[in-house]
């Protein structure tokens, strides 16, 4: 079986949102669709670990932002790459309560949807949830993003609760293949002791520790990791990350 023909299925990429009186949960999600016209329905797929699932089967709603094309990244890394149950993840993002009482991120959103659930069904790594669409609206004319456009540009991978997760999808540097000691900065140089953040998650590269899971050495600038490192949260590429202020 070539699983890559499952790479080829398209989608976008939204916000499911729930909420429990003033606590609210969220994630990015790519499996959100429609599935009849009458009554409206969507379905979405969600990870048996996404602390989200909770809120959505206990208050029986939830809500669908469409995110626009020019999202930030650090937008769907905070709400792609950390659990809600590790980090409030909607300081930083307006939020608005429609028709259920479901957040809905308006920030970034072209389009929302707001949800009562219908029916769910355990589908093995993941429950599927049908719920009916109680309120919609519009916020812009901007282009939805689409999983394919957002895997492209940001060359990042799947998260693990994901319905689309592949385990290791491309091959994984195993040593610090490219580094040359050699060719590596004086210890004295600046750049050598500069931390590096991934703007996709916010894992944080220190040249101190080098990234075991990477096999890269302590006292590794970031300058000198090979093209191929990739971020070993999110798995972005090197040019996610930028210099810590
Ligand atoms: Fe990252």
């Amino acid at each position: 079986m070539d699983k890559r023909a499952l790479n080829k299925l398209s989608y976008g990429v939204y916000i499911v949102a729930s909420a429990l009186g003033e606590e609210k949960a969220g994630y990015i999600a790519n499996t959100v669709f429609q599935i009849s016209s009458t009554p409206p329905l969507v379905a979405i797929s969600c990870h048996k670990n996404n602390s989200t699932l909770r809120f959505i089967l206990e208050s029986g709603v939830f809500s669908v932002s469409v995110l626009e094309k020019n999202t930030a990244a650090t937008l769907i890394g905070e709400f792609g790459y950390f659990s809600s149950s590790d980090a409030d993840k909607f300081t930083k993002v307006k939020t608005e309560v429609k028709t259920t009482g479901a957040p809905v991120v308006v920030d970034s959103s072209t389009a929302w949807l707001d949800c009562r659930v219908k029916d769910t069904l355990d589908v093995g790594t993941h429950i599927l949830i049908t719920g009916e669409v109680e309120d919609c609206g519009t916020l812009s004319d901007s282009e939805p993003l689409t999983y394919a456009w957002y895997r492209e540009h940001f060359k990042a991978a799947s998260p693990p609760n994901a319905p689309t997760y592949v385990k290791n999808p491309e091959p994984v540097p195993s040593g610090p293949s490219g580094i040359s000691t050699s060719e590596a900065l004086p210890a004295n140089d600046p750049e050598s002791k500069v931390t590096y953040i991934c703007d996709i998650c916010g894992y944080v590269y220190r040249p101190d520790d080098g990234d075991q899971s990477a096999g890269i050495p302590p006292d590794t600038s970031f300058t000198d990791l090979p093209d191929s490192y990739r971020c070993p949260v999110c798995n972005a590429g090197k040019d996610y990350f930028r210099p810590m202020d």
